[in-house]
């Protein structure tokens, strides 16, 4: 795809020389003018990056017309990954005196976003916040990219502010300056600051009200303090109103059982919400509570469990995992003599799963092995879930 974007290049300088043809033939009809242009388009057609690059540089002239082929040329520089050359092109458009307004603000974005994508954030950010002091028109593009540059940083506070200002009061935006707040909480718990976190918790409700995420701290809160049957009656609130958060949630529920020592409760929760969501994911874990040795689950609820596993493995597709779990059942309750085949299956289904990592990006598919509330190849917020295996 990036290599056609390049290809398309000697097309737009064509179009960009054409318009300039045009232009100076109504002046002059001296197309004469325009032979260094020819000679740009040459070096690309030749594949002489380098000579075409130190062409542009030399050329004394940019008008409107060839200002944009300029700014494409640098553009594909870096969709190739050539960010010397990109940054090269842009850094020299910027510094042409004779460009119109837009024409200088399109070629500091660009430049920008060539910082950006070389790593060079801090550099990125001085730039766009430089557009964003110059426009005085109320063009907020340069915000977009700072609130990227912020939360790639983890500087959650600027992230907010620039998203307030670029704000439309859209959902979306509110989302995000929810999620930013929530960011906040979480260090501040980390710290044990159960005051800041109250107080960023609030903020992020007013942003977006059905933040689950705000839902999902305040057990954290609960589980910190250890008042374990509230965090507990919170995370089962958080997982019915959204159950891809079971995956995220399961480790804190065990914790909370093994310290309650109240497995049960535990146990039909999963249950109740397999029969209502009929999800994979949750059968997993039903059955992985079900495993416990210490939860005394299996001993007393073997039938329902064991006719459970059966209509699933019938009638329904499980996945990897859960098949395993229930292998793992099936060998606990196994005479001696079938036992040495569920155990041969087990392993070949445990190095199957060996490596694979547990959570997905339901957007770019982008696979991780600790939950995240943002993805950190697409950049987009809420998309994880548990992996299907
Ligand atoms: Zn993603």
């Amino acid at each position: 795809m990036l290599e056609f974007l390049f290809l398309l290049l000697p097309i737009a300088f064509y179009s960009g020389w054409h318009s300039a043809r045009k232009r100076y033939k109504k002046k002059n009809s001296d197309l004469t003018q325009n032979k260094p242009l020819v000679k740009g388009i040459n070096y690309l057609l030749n594949e002489e990056p380098d000579k075409a690059l130190a062409f542009f540089i030399q050329h004394p002239d940019i008008d409107e017309y060839t200002a944009e082929t300029f700014l494409l040329l640098g553009n594909s520089f870096r969709n190739r990954g050539e960010m010397d050359r990109a940054l090269k092109v842009h850094q020299n458009l910027v510094a042409r005196p004779n460009l119109s307004q837009s024409q200088r603000r399109a070629a500091m974005f660009a430049l920008g976003q060539d910082f950006f994508a070389a790593g060079m954030l801090d550099k990125a950010e001085a730039v766009f916040k430089e557009l964003l002091k110059k426009s005085t028109d109320g063009n907020k593009q340069a915000c977009k990219p700072l609130r990227e540059i912020y939360e790639q940083l983890g500087e959650w506070e600027k992230a907010i502010e620039i998203t307030e200002y670029e704000s439309d009061k859209s959902d979306e935006s509110n989302r995000l300056i929810a999620h930013y707040h929530c960011e906040i909480a979480t260090r501040a718990l980390q710290k044990g600051n159960i005051y800041q976190v109250n107080e960023q918790l609030k903020l992020a409700l007013k942003a977006d009200k059905s933040s689950i995420r705000v839902k999902s701290l305040r057990g954290d809160i609960a589980l910190y303090e250890e008042a374990y049957a509230k965090a507990r009656k919170i995370y089962f609130d958080v997982i019915k109103a959204d159950s891809r958060l079971l995956g995220v949630l399961f480790g804190r529920l065990l914790e909370i059982a093994d310290k309650t020592n109240n497995f049960e409760k535990l146990y039909n929760f999963l249950n109740e919400t397999y029969q209502k969501f009929d999800e994979n994911a949750v059968l997993e874990h039903l059955l992985e509570v079900a495993n416990k040795d210490e939860y005394n689950i299996l001993v007393k609820n073997e039938k329902p469990i064991v006719a459970l596993i059966e209509t699933e493995l019938t009638h329904r597709k499980p996945g990897l995992k859960t098949i395993l779990q229930a292998l793992h059942i099936m060998q606990k309750l196994a005479k001696e003599n079938d036992c040495e085949l569920i155990l041969l299956i087990k392993q070949a289904l445990e190095k199957n799963l060996q490596g694979q990592l547990r959570f997905q990006c339901q957007h770019c598919g982008y696979k991780m092995n600790d939950y995240l509330w943002r993805c950190p190849v697409c950049r987009n917020w809420d998309t994880i879930a548990e992996a299907t295996i």
